[in-house]
């Protein structure tokens, strides 16, 4: 790991400052993915400006119903808490299903969201990856690419975002807050994440000074009924080879809301809205569940040996609707 300088900031306002007037630094959370990519000299920071002490560790319901979240959050206290439990329990499962304890335990929701891609070859110097090199190439085109996205690719990179956690956030509406020397922006989760197109380099629509501090879940009732199912390797600690985070409501024998999001299989936590407006007002059957996953997944691309992604996140997506309707008949 190369030499580095590191600031304990005191305040949001500080620490923001720091980083702009310094373009080698970078904000510091849990490190469960930034240290690794330091020891790897993928990310080599002059100067770590730690936030993990500043006061973004709450989670507070609003007058409004909306759930505030504050980016310090640790995963695991988010996971367990009363009332993402009751509201939102794809997010509860969701973060329950990534990682192992202990990280969860150190990693938080801003970090999370800023997680760089898992595929290999990104993390070993000695292959050609545009994302880490900007146009040395893309090993990961036909070459090991089982674990690949089949949503979003493009010619130049098919790495999967690898969080879950951004999965059940962006199902949900979920808005991101970010503060820079100009004040507060918020985005909503659904502009927060860049495809790979020509730049795959680029991965989000947050400029490197900006500091995210909080995470606002709008009040959506609907969401007290909701799931995660995520098919992996193994039963814990790996990632997502498909999963799906969904939502349901229906009404009068047809589906009145709906939320349904992918993880595993795109290129960034991948909102299913084409699958969305197939569902709204149609009767809650397998048949209808499987045509809304059809519809949203015409898009995908397969790679050489990740076409089982594509039938896999149609069934669990029937399987956890399906899950949902039942459970909402008898809540
Ligand atoms: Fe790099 Fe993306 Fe290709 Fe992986 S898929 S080697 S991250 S460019």
């Amino acid at each position: 790991m190369k030499p580095f300088t590191y600031v304990c900031a005191e305040d949001v306002a500080s620490a923001v400052r720091l980083v702009s007037t310094e373009p080698a630094a970078k904000f510091l959370g849990g490190g469960t993915n930034l240290v690794d990519l330091m020891r790897e000299n993928i990310e080599s920071p002059q100067t770590l400006v730690d936030v993990s002490r500043l006061p973004l560790a709450e989670i507070v319901e609003l007058s409004t119903g909306v759930v505030r979240i504050g980016a310090g959050v640790r995963n695991s206290t988010l996971a367990a808490h009363e009332l993402i439990r009751r509201r939102f329990p794809v997010l509860s499962q969701a973060i329950l299903a990534g990682a192992s304890g202990q990280l969860r335990n150190m990693a938080t929701v801003g970090g999370n969201l800023l997680q760089r891609t898992r595929c290999s070859y990104f993390y070993d110097q000695a292959t050609a990856c545009n994302k880490r090199a900007a146009g040395s190439g893309c090993a990961a085109i036909g070459g090991l690419n089982r674990g690949h996205a089949v949503l979003g690719t493009s010619e130049h990179c098919i790495a999967t975002h690898p969080s879950d956690m951004a999965v059940a956030l962006i199902a949900l509406d979920a808005v991101v807050e970010v503060e820079n020397v100009r004040g507060t922006r918020r985005i909503p989760l659904t502009e927060f994440y860049l495809p790979p197109g020509d730049t795959p380099q680029l991965e989000t629509t947050v400029a490197a000074d900006e500091l995210i501090t909080a995470v606002e879940l709008p009040a959506l009732p609907m969401a007290a009924n909701s799931r995660y199912r995520k098919v992996r390797d193994r039963a814990s600690y790996a990632f997502a080879l498909a999963s799906v985070a969904a939502a349901l409501q229906v009404h009068d024998g047809a589906i009145a809301q709906v939320r349904l999001a992918f993880g595993g299989i795109g290129t960034t936590p991948w909102r299913a809205s084409v699958a969305e407006r197939v569902m709204i007002g149609a009767a809650p059957t397998a048949e209808t569940f499987r045509q809304a996953a059809e519809a949203e997944l015409a898009a995908a691309r397969a790679s050489e040996q990740n076409a089982y992604k594509i039938e896999l996140t149609k069934r669990i997506t029937v399987a956890t609707l399906g899950l949902l309707h039942v459970e909402a008949g008898v809540a």
